[in-house]
């Protein structure tokens, strides 16, 4: 596909920089540098059971994931986390630190880093939205066999599932 220059629209072409291959601009000497996409979710486990949703729009349609979305350009990790919770469930919710760092390579929207939160409900009414299929604290047992939204949701999931003693293979597809 070809790509044109974001600054003088000239088309970009591929060249070697930084040991790299790069798209280069040779009108104006714009490079386009590659960059993680950044989102934020939560972690919310009531009763030894997790939260997860359903998701009703590509990609990854049906599959099962934490609640979590991109971040806007001026927004802090924990403000998307919590405003991702409540879009996508309905649920307020406050956050208790940092459960990870994610990265994933499977997104055909691009490849991105997810910072992960321990979360609980402050209040809100649990409900669907537009994108979402079905929300559900699910024990382990009944998350092991579902899909799940790529490389990245898996390994969340399975480090969870570590934190209850249960090991569940992240290659798995
Ligand atoms: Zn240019």
């Amino acid at each position: 596909m070809k790509h044109f220059c974001l600054m003088c629209g000239t088309q970009l072409e591929a060249r070697i920089i930084e040991d790299r291959e790069r798209e280069f601009c040779p009108g104006c000497g714009w490079i386009h540098y590659k960059q993680y996409k950044v989102s934020a979710g939560v972690r919310i486990e009531k009763n030894g059971c997790l939260l997860l949703v359903q998701r009703g729009i590509q990609p990854w349609k049906g599959n099962w994931y934490m609640p979590a979305g991109f971040l806007e350009i001026n927004e802090e990790p924990e403000d998307a986390a919590v405003r991702e919770a409540f879009e996508e469930t309905g649920l307020n919710v406050k956050t208790h630190g940092l459960a990870g760092v994610y990265t994933y390579n499977d997104d055909p929207r691009g490849n991105g880093i997810l910072f992960l939160y321990d979360a609980e409900i402050i209040g809100g009414n649990m409900q669907e939205s537009d994108e979402t299929l079905q929300i559900a604290f699910l024990s382990p047992d009944e998350i092991i066999g579902l899909e799940f939204t790529g490389n990245c949701g898996r390994h969340q999931i399975s480090d969870w599932l570590k934190t209850k003693g249960i090991e569940m293979d992240v290659n798995h597809v």
